[in-house]
């Protein structure tokens, strides 16, 4: 691997724009928010430092001339607002006594067009110094440059002895990784299946990094893969599959763990019969309204879909990161599927139900029995009422909860 440095002004970059790929296989899909790309843009009209990139050159035969292995966002940021994409912001401060507020490229004066056509960017030119290189040397560059984690760690696991390489192998054949856009590329089935089983032993989010995996490897190397936490593996998938029997391209490399989750702690807690094609819709629901948040103005954004897209975008293999996007996505499917029951017929809701109905209520009391309900309730100060009583048949689902607060609740279970 050979690298060259290069300096590009904006209008080479442009000139390029169709002889560049930023979306090679192993990159993440985009995460920049209006604000960001806003900001790129202004810092380049007031000549600040922007990192530099890295291309990958390709063999003369390719259809690219390069793979953008890090600077994606940067660079389809400077072609969609060239393209008259977006207007920078109504607050933006003038540049050098130049108005750019509210701007988009076609308002921009010469002076304004020739700071940013004029401004270079910083690129380094990845080359493979012979033939037998390939393209896995600058995947294992972009992934360090990502987040620290490297190609050869799933490939070593699968050169490990023991009883979970041979269950984690087996499980990567699931016909359900037939249904994802992703491919096999490097063992990637093997290294979600090695995280699926991590976190079902786990029984809840955990961190799924490769020094946890490999610990794992050795830990169980005499896993019994017909014992409890093979079997529910192996009935996650077969479910996930039934689900989602056909390929599905809203099915990502980021979100398949958390989809996992949510599917086994349904077949866990909840009366699942039936729930696959439930779960299959709103997950592309789900998915269809976080891509169209994306595009929305910074300012109109849902916080909480901000919050998830950034959850998937750093640190994704920690056990915080997983918590979270799992809480967001069982929320959401309880407010879309609020009929959904406890297999468990016990009065007592479970926490994903219980966030669910506390936000749905806005955090107040519905009984208005003692108060009047307009006192916003902390979370650990306020009941899931049964609207319709378990003792007279009421189901303990997000659909017949209600929050309470303390007083009234008291009262309704006294009279
Ligand atoms: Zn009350």
């Amino acid at each position: 691997m050979r690298l060259s440095k290069e300096r590009y002004p904006v209008s080479v970059l442009k000139e390029l724009q169709a002889s560049i790929d930023v979306r090679p296989e192993y990159q993440r899909p985009m995460v920049w928010t209006l604000k960001q790309k806003r900001l790129l843009i202004d810092s380049i009209l007031r000549g600040y430092d922007v990192p530099k990139m890295y291309w990958h050159r390709q063999s003369q035969n390719s259809e690219f001339e390069f793979h953008v292995v890090d600077g994606q966002q940067r660079l389809t940021t400077i072609w969609e607002f060239c393209d008259g994409g977006f207007a920078l912001s109504k607050t933006s401060d003038p540049v050098d006594g130049i108005k750019t507020a509210k701007l988009r490229y076609a308002d921009f004066n010469t002076e304004l067009k020739k700071r940013l056509h004029l401004y270079s960017f910083d690129i380094v030119i990845v080359e493979e110094a012979t033939q037998n290189d390939d393209e896995d040397e600058v995947r294992e560059m972009f992934l360090r440059l990502q987040n620290g984690t490297t190609l050869k760690a799933q490939e070593k696991r699968n050169a490990m002895t023991g009883s979970m390489r041979s269950f984690v192998k087996e499980i990567a054949q699931h016909p359900f990784f037939e249904s994802c856009k992703f491919s096999n590329s490097r063992f990637t089935y093997d290294h979600i299946a090695a995280q699926m089983t991590c976190l079902e032993i786990a029984g809840e989010p955990v961190s799924v990094r490769d020094s946890d995996l490999n610990r794992m490897y050795e830990e169980e190397s005499d896993f019994d893969p017909k014992g409890k936490v093979g079997k529910k593996v192996r009935r996650v998938l077969d479910y996930l599959k039934r689900a989602f029997p056909d390929h599905t391209r809203e099915l990502e490399r980021y979100n398949v763990i958390t989809l996992y989750s949510l599917a086994s702690s349904l077949i866990d807690n909840y009366v699942h019969q039936n729930t696959e094609q439930k779960l299959a819709e709103w997950f592309i629901a789900f998915e269809t309204e976080r891509r169209a948040d994306m595009e929305k103005d910074e300012d109109s954004r849902d916080v909480q879909l901000v919050e998830y897209q950034r959850l998937t975008s750093y640190s994704t293999d920690a056990a915080e990161s997983l918590a979270k996007r799992l809480e967001h996505m069982q929320r959401r499917f309880f407010l879309a599927e609020p009929d959904i029951e406890l297999i468990d017929p016990t009065r007592i809701f479970s926490e994903a139900q219980r966030l669910a109905i506390y936000r749905r209520d806005g955090a107040r009391c519905q009984l208005r029995l003692k108060c009047d309900g307009t006192e916003k309730l902390k979370w650990d100060h306020w009941h899931a009422d049964h609207i319709k009583a378990h003792s007279n048949g009421g189901k303990t689902t997000v659909a017949n909860g209600q929050v309470a607060c303390p007083d009234c609740n008291f009262l309704k279970s006294n009279s």
